[in-house]
């Protein structure tokens, strides 16, 4: 039986990544490390009640699972969304660990959340529940020893009263949490950086594939999602000369044929803040009355656009599947890169892999550019604003943006180079896996952190 089925999804695609290579022939003592690590450390399971605005009692599990501390104070955001549960909890908190080690920062990994859904509930009521969420976890965190942040269904409105929260209840203004306002203790660029991440990682795929010749400029991009990270990616992509075809949200999707516009994704912004669907905001933003978008109930765009060059999957995990990843490829994609944690099935996986290791040459192929790599602009620049927090200093937009780009695209360095060192397929040479170069050069810096300190031994 399959009891935590996403955790083991995130788990065996490390596996099968560091024992599909020659890591563990030319490294024995890594082999060791895999019972340990998959592990946490500590998980934090506690009950959270409020009263709502008719004087109820509202009662939600809370949970913090403290995965991995060996590189750094835990680290990873906190997840409020009805399908919280420990299986998701602890894939995206096996996730963080990796995805933070490729930042090349100080930092562990942990993850969060609360199983409620916030859709309908009034500003005073999502302060309540923050507040009350915040009580217990307050006892476990600390700028040294935890520091979440925001992730679905949390923004910068419930890290504002999360922040609010743990300073009341310990007295303490500190940098416990990343994604803060700007005028207490945020970052600049913050908000943006996972999505421009994605891109600038995306980019990074694209120039390597293409020796310099293409990029984003002309190109025709699907992304799914309408939250933080698609709307970033989105804004990116249009800077850059791409066209955006596509987004979408739990209820259903809109595809433009030119382009959705600036406009549009600026009211969606605005809209998705009071938990208006996408099927609402259509029907009721002007700027969607003169640029028309189809909308499709129900459905998520993969199958849905035609002629496009890049996929940008943002919305939650394992929203493509392997029909839908088939009929991107048909469609003409060559480049995929996940804005969201563990966004492909392993069947899409598996689809975008043979369309690259197949392939004669660099030009036929698909690139999978996998999570723990390409979205990791949005925790790299938490690590950024504990590094401000700690020197008690601002940086600019301008320094954090070129910091992000720098870090993005050392990542891609690592993931390129762990792939040609360890893979054992035939066209490493062509373009080398990105899903087990991301994989085996994480599981390195990690494994070496525990074996040095005696987690493992
Ligand atoms: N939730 C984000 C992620 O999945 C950010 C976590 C953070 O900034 O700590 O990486």
């Amino acid at each position: 039986m399959v009891s935590e089925p996403e955790f083991q999804q995130a788990y065996y695609e490390i596996v099968s990544s560091v024992k599909d290579s020659t890591l563990f022939e030319k490294f024995p003592q890594y082999e060791k490390v895999l019972p340990v690590v998959s592990v946490p450390e500590r998980i934090i399971q506690f009950r959270v009640t409020w009263e709502n605005d008719k004087g109820e009692q509202e009662v939600a599990q809370g949970y913090r699972v403290q995965f991995n501390s060996a590189k750094g104070p835990y680290k990873g955001g906190l997840r409020f969304h009805p399908s919280v549960n420990l299986s998701i909890l602890k894939f995206l908190g096996f996730e963080q660990i990796f995805k933070n080690a490729l930042t090349g920062l100080d930092m562990g990994g942990g993850k969060g959340g609360l199983c409620v859904d916030l859709k309908g509930k009034s500003d005073n009521e999502i302060r309540r529940i923050c507040y009350a969420f915040m009580r217990e976890l307050s006892k476990h965190i600390g700028k040294d020893t935890d520091v979440p942040a925001g992730d679905i269904g949390v923004g910068g409105r419930e890290i504002g009263y999360l922040f609010g929260a743990y300073r009341s209840y310990k007295n303490s203004w500190e940098g416990v949490l990343t994604g803060k306002g700007l005028n207490w203790g945020g970052s600049l660029i913050r908000p943006e950086a996972t999505g421009y991440g994605l891109v600038y990682y995306t980019q990074a795929m694209i120039d390597y594939a293409t020796n310099g010749k293409e990029s984003f400029e002309g190109k025709r991009v699907t992304i799914s999602g309408s939250g933080n990270v698609a709307q970033y990616a989105a804004l990116k992509v249009i800077e850059l000369g791409g066209v955006v075809v596509s987004l979408s949200d739990s209820q259903g999707c809109i595809v433009s044929e030119t382009g959705i516009t600036l406009e549009q994704i600026n009211d969606i912004a605005a809209a998705k803040i009071h938990f208006k669907s996408l099927k609402e905001i259509v029907g009721e933003y002007a700027t969607f009355g003169e640029n028309k978008v189809k909308y499709i109930a129900g459905a998520r765009p993969w199958t849905h656009v035609s002629d496009v060059d890049i996929a940008l999957p943002c919305a939650t995990q394992n929203e493509v599947s392997g029909d839908e990843a088939k009929s991107l490829v048909a469609s003409g994609v060559k480049f995929v890169a996940e804005g969201a944690n563990m966004g492909s099935t392993p069947e899409a996986i598996s689809v975008f892999e043979t369309a690259r290791s197949t392939a004669a040459t660099a030009g036929d192929a698909v690139w999978f550019g996998p999570p723990k790599a390409a979205n990791l602009g949005g925790v790299a620049v938490s690590g950024l604003e504990m590094a401000q927090n700690s020197q008690k200093v601002t940086w600019t937009s301008e320094r954090v943006d070129q910091e992000l780009k720098k870090i993005m695209i050392n990542c891609f360095n690592d993931c390129i180079q762990a792939a040609q060192e360890y893979a054992t397929e035939k066209n490493t040479k062509i373009l080398p896996s990105l899903v087990k170069g991301a994989n085996i050069a994480s599981f390195v810096m990690v494994a070496d952190a525990m074996l040095d300190q005696g987690d493992v031994f």
